[in-house]
C-alpha cells in the first residue's frame, strides 16, 4: 500500500489506507480520542476508539509526534462537518505506529502569541507553525517566479562566490575573513561577478546569500540576506532594466497569486495593487517635488530619500497611480557606486534607480559603465587612494576584452517577502535570521 496524502483522502471514502504525519492536536474524551494529523498537504481528524490496544499509549502522545496510521476513511456525521480540506471525513484508526515521539512542547505551537525573540530562540520548532510555514512557502514561490521569468527571457543562472578578495564595492560594511594571507571578506553583493557574466552569457542572474556588517538594527536590515540579482547586456539605458524588473515583479506576484492561495489565506495577506499601465517612474528631484507638494516636507536637493520620504512617495503612487510600486531614477553620482553610468544629459546624476514597494526600497539598480577607460576613471574619482588595476584588475579584464552596454539590479528577498505579506519586520521573512543580536541563539541578553 502507498502512503495516502491528506489532500487525496477525500477520494478514498470507505477505503483502507495508510497515512503518515505529525500530531497537530490530541483531544482526549476519556472513552475515545481524536488526533488531528497533518502532513505537507493538509490535515485530517483521526478517531481512536477506546477499545483500541494502543489507546493508553495514544493518550500520552504530545503534539508534533510522528505517526503512521492505518485505517479507514469514513464520512463524518452531517452535524460534525467543517469547512475546508477533509472537513467531511474522518480517519478511523486501526493500526498506530509511533515513528518518533515529541517531547512536551514549550508552548502551544499555533495558538501562542509569541514575541519575535521567542520565535527565533525556538526556530526549528516555530518554523512548523502554520503561519511560518506559509511565509516560507510564499518565499519559495517568489524565488521560483524570479527564476522562471528570467529563464524564459534568456537569462542563465550562475552561482556567485561568497568569499571575495578585499571589499567588492569599496565602501559597504564588510565581514573580514581571517584565513588567507591576503585581505578577504564575505561578499556584500554579487555585483562584479554578474557584470563579468554579461560578457559570457549576455543575460545572467543569481540568487544567493550576501553579508552586510550593518552597524544598526532596523526592521529592514539583516546581516545576512538573500539577494536576487540580474544583469543584462545590449541595453539602451536603465529603462530597459526597469522594464525587465517590472516584468519580474509582476510574474513573482502572479506566481504567488496562482500557487499560494492557501498560504495567503492563512496569513490574511492582500496581494499588491498594480496598474494596467507601466509602474510610475520619476526622477529623484521630481519625487522630492511631489513629497514637498503633497506632504509639505521640503527635501528637494537632498541626495537620497529618507525612509519617511519613501513611505510618503509610495502613498502618493498608490493614490495617484493605483500602484504599490514606483521607480525613482537619477540619484546623484556621489550617492551611487563607481560602476554606475552617469547621465550626460543630466550632469551630476546617474542612470540609476530604486524600486520602492509598499513604502520601502526593495531594489537598487541601473546602467553600468561598460568601457574600460571610463570605468578606470570612475574608480579613480571615487576611490582616489587605490590603484584600480591593482585592486580590481581581475574584474577589469572583462572590460579590457569587450563588454556590451549593460545594466541590472539587486532585490532583497526577505524584504520583498515581508512587504508582500504585510509583515512588520524583514526578520520575520528570514528563515534563520542573523542580526547584531543573534546567530541562531541570542548573543546578548537585552
Ligand atoms: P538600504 O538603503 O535600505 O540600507 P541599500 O541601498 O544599502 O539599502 P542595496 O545595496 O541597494 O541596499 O541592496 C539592494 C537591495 O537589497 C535593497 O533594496 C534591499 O532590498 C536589500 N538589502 C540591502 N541591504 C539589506 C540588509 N541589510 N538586509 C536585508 N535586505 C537588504
Ligand atoms: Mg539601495
Amino acid at each position: 500500500m502507498e502512503r495516502c496524502l491528506m489532500e487525496n483522502l477525500g477520494e478514498q471514502k470507505g477505503q483502507g489506507v495508510f497515512i503518515s504525519g505529525k500530531i497537530a492536536a490530541v483531544r482526549d474524551h476519556g472513552k475515545l480520542l481524536f488526533i488531528d494529523l497533518y502532513d505537507r498537504t493538509g490535515s485530517v481528524q483521526c478517531f481512536v476508539p477506546g477499545s483500541h490496544s494502543m489507546f493508553a499509549e495514544a493518550q500520552k502522545l504530545s503534539p508534533e509526534s510522528v505517526l503512521t496510521l492505518t485505517g479507514k476513511v469514513q464520512e463524518r456525521p452531517e452535524k460534525n462537518r467543517t469547512e475546508g480540506l477533509n472537513g467531511d471525513v474522518e480517519f478511523v484508526v486501526e493500526e498506530l505506529t509511533v515513528l518518533a515521539k515529541a517531547q512536551e512542547l514549550p508552548f502551544d505551537l499555533d495558538m501562542a502569541d509569541l514575541n519575535l525573540d521567542t520565535r527565533f530562540d525556538y526556530r526549528p520548532l516555530t518554523l512548523r507553525r502554520s503561519d511560518d510555514r506559509a511565509v516560507f512557502r510564499v518565499q519559495a514561490l517568489i524565488a521560483q517566479g524570479f527564476r522562471d521569468y528570467l529563464t524564459s527571457q534568456g537569462f542563465v543562472e550562475f552561482q556567485a562566490p561568497k568569499i571575495v578578495g578585499g571589499d567588492a564595492e569599496g565602501g559597504a560594511e564588510v565581514f573580514p575573513v581571517d584565513y588567507f594571507d591576503v585581505k578577504a571578506s564575505l561578499a556584500t553583493s554579487p555585483q562584479l561577478y554578474k557584470q563579468i557574466m554579461v560578457g559570457v552569457f549576455e543575460r545572467a542572474f543569481c540568487i544567493g546569500n550576501v553579508f552586510r556588517a550593518e552597524k544598526h538594527s532596523t526592521s529592514r536590515h539583516l546581516n545576512e540576506y538573500t539577494s536576487m540579482d540580474f544583469e543584462m547586456g545590449y541595453i539602451t539605458d536603465h529603462t530597459d532594466v526597469t522594464s525587465m524588473l517590472e516584468g519580474v515583479v509582476r510574474h513573482m506576484v502572479a506566481t504567488v497569486a496562482e500557487k499560494g492561495e492557501r498560504e495567503l489565506a492563512v496569513l490574511g495577506a492582500a496581494l499588491p495593487t498594480f496598474p494596467e499601465k507601466p509602474f510610475p517612474i520619476v526622477k529623484l528631484v521630481e519625487a522630492q517635488e511631489i513629497i514637498k507638494k503633497e506632504f509639505g516636507d521640503d527635501c528637494v536637493g537632498e541626495p537620497d530619500l529618507s525612509p519617511e520620504h519613501e513611505r510618503q512617495l509610495c502613498e502618493y503612487a498608490l493614490k495617484e497611480h493605483g500602484s504599490d510600486c514606483i521607480f525613482v531614477t537619477h540619484y546623484p553620482t556621489e550617492k551611487r557606486p563607481w560602476y554606475t553610468y552617469d547621465d550626460a544629459d543630466d550632469p551630476g546624476y546617474t542612470k540609476s534607480f530604486d524600486l520602492l514597494f509598499r513604502g520601502v526600497e526593495i531594489t537598487s539598480g541601473g546602467q553600468r559603465v561598460h568601457e574600460y577607460d571610463a570605468l578606470v576613471r570612475k574608480i579613480k574619482e571615487k576611490l582616489p587612494n587605490i590603484d584600480p588595476e591593482k585592486e580590481f584588475g581581475f574584474y577589469l579584464q572583462a572590460f579590457q576584452y569587450g563588454m556590451p552596454p549593460h545594466g541590472g539590479m539587486g532585490l532583497g528577498l526577505e524584504r520583498f517577502t515581508a512587504k508582500i505579506l504585510g509583515l512588520a519586520n524583514a526578520k520575520e521573512a528570514a528563515i534563520f535570521p542573523r542580526d547584531r543580536n543573534r546567530i541562531d541563539i541570542r548573543l546578548y541578553e537585552q
